[in-house]
């Protein structure tokens, strides 16, 4: 099948021509100008005056200098891209909201992918589906649904991709009304290492579209995403600061258990930053900061979040009905925080967990640590761990302590407190969810994959990419027979 180009100019789906790639990259390397013209996209060299702020990405401390940043405008370049990395065994970094905690998104050398030009969103509000160019935002998308009053769960953040969120599963605020956002999704368009454009669901390609919802970026570049659209329109919800004592702590986690599905719950424990609804009192102190989210009747919204109220007095109260794409607030452009994490699953969290936690963060030298704790449950855990990628279906709690730091120096100081803290929450706990791990190995990567999924996953990266092409992620290595 030919693919219509932007320009009008017309393309073999299944990749570009092999002899023009050979004229494209010489054994000296990239010719720009000759991949300018082959190109509908943005084509950003290290000479050009936007190079700095193309390899930026969203978390400081990766100084990493690729040979080029591609922009595609279209699948076609996608699947030129792919063919000349692959040819030339090129490294390959694939980016679309550019806010992998491991840097993933940019290399030293090689070709960037930056699919943040190919933000195309159709919505079907009477079939309730979308179809979403990768490179789209949260935050993007949930406005634009948002208009028809409909919406696809992704996580808490705005400005964090489609495209690296929905791969590695997805979970946010609707998470246990809805699922994770891999729950919603219907089709995707992918292109393989092999540069095929293969359209993936649950009829075609069936091995692919299971890999793909959780299996990260291993196994080619999606283009374009089908997802399901539901109805939420006003939700209760927002912010909601209480103090942090061990009591809060854990009976805030008990209450978002209890609460019915409708309700999402996410708890930052942390200190004060200078927020200007904060009392001044509280700056520097450590704060439960909480978003809730109910999806469903002002009312009955009202009455679960009653019990989340009532635990303290509330240092400061921002719940309200709104519009549900409100729960994405406009975000601090040029914040690049340099930041350790470690990510882990929890079967509950009592008061010795809370006070270890207190206690840590206490400790902490860093400019901001924090614990996030992440109640599960509800629609995410009634998929079979077998159906998709992400098998860690039957967790309760997900929970992430993260540093944020100045100086690079300081990273070994901060790595020790993360690991130190999880260490002491959930001993000889491997589990972990994928999209948040930084660069910590392969074992921490086997952690993301329980059971037989790693190997079923290995299995199909064998099948789509042999050759490991896609490894600038977290990767899964081709099953070896
Ligand atoms: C501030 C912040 C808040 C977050 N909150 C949440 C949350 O609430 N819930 C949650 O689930 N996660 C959350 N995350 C984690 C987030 O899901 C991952 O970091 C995710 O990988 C980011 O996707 P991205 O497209 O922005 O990142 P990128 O760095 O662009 O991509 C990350 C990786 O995904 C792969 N990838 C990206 N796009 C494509 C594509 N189109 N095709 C193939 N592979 C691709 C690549 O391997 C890439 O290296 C958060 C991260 C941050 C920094």
């Amino acid at each position: 099948m030919l693919l219509e180009t932007r320009s009008g100019k017309t393309r073999m789906e299944s990749g570009p021509n092999v002899g023009e790639v050979a004229r494209v990259f010489t054994g000296e390397g990239l010719s720009i100008p000759q991949l300018r013209t082959a190109l509908n996209g943005q084509v950003i060299a290290p000479d050009d005056a936007e190079y700095d702020k193309a390899r930026t990405v969203f978390y400081g401390g990766f100084d990493r200098r690729p040979a080029v940043i591609v922009r595609p405008a279209d699948e076609a370049d996608v699947s030129h891209v792919v063919s000349l990395a692959r040819e030339n065994d090129m490294e390959l970094a694939v980016r679309s909201g550019g806010h992998s905690l491991a840097g993933h998104g940019v290399s030293d050398g090689g070709i960037v992918l930056d699919l943040s030009d190919m933000r195309a969103l159709h919505i079907d509000a009477e079939g309730r589906t979308a179809s979403a160019q990768a490179g789209l935002t949260a935050g993007e998308y949930t406005a634009a649904a948002g208009a028809y009053g409909l919406a696809t769960g992704f996580g808490d953040t705005g400005s964090v991709g489609i495209g690296g969120l929905t791969l590695g599963g997805g979970v946010g605020y609707l998470t246990r009304k809805y699922g994770l956002t891999i729950d919603s999704l219907l089709a995707a368009d992918i292109v393989t290492a092999d540069g095929r454009l293969l359209h993936v669901d649950a009829e075609t390609h069936p091995d692919l579209f299971w890999a793909i919802r959780g299996g990260g970026g291993n196994f080619g570049v999606v283009t374009r995403f089908q997802f399901r659209l539901h109805k939420v329109n006003t939700i209760v919800g927002g912010m909601l600061v209480l103090p942090a004592t061990p009591d809060v702590i854990s009976s805030f986690v008990a209450e978002a258990e209890a609460a019915p599905d409708e309700l999402s719950t996410i708890a930052n424990v942390m200190t004060a930053p200078p927020l200007p609804f904060l009392p001044a009192e509280y700056r520097g102190k450590l704060i439960t900061m909480a978003m809730l989210v109910y999806a469903g009747d002002a009312e009955a919204g009202q009455r679960a979040i009653a019990p989340f109220r009532a635990l303290a007095t509330p240092i400061a109260d921002m719940i309200r009905p709104m519009h549900y794409p409100e729960i994405y607030p406009p975000e601090e452009g040029g914040y690049h925080p340099m930041a350790v994490a470690r990510s882990m699953f929890a079967d509950a969290v009592d008061r010795g967990m809370a006070e270890k936690i207190i206690d840590h963060l206490h400790a902490s030298t860093a400019q901001m640590a924090v614990t996030q704790i992440r109640v599960l449950g509800g629609a995410m855990a009634r998929v079979p761990a077998e159906a998709t990628a992400f098998a860690h279906r039957g967790r309760r709690i997900m929970m992430n302590v993260a540093a944020m730091y100045g100086h690079p120096d300081e990273v070994a100081v901060h790595e020790d407190w993360a690991m130190g803290l999880a260490a002491a929450l959930c001993p000889g706990e491997g589990g972990v969810y994928v999209n948040f791990l930084g660069d910590e190995g392969e074992a921490r990567v086997r952690g993301a994959y329980p059971g037989a999924t790693w190997d079923r996953l290995a299995a199909i990266k064998a099948r789509y990419d042999p050759t490991n092409l896609f490894h600038l992620n977290q990767n899964i290595p081709p099953a070896v027979d």
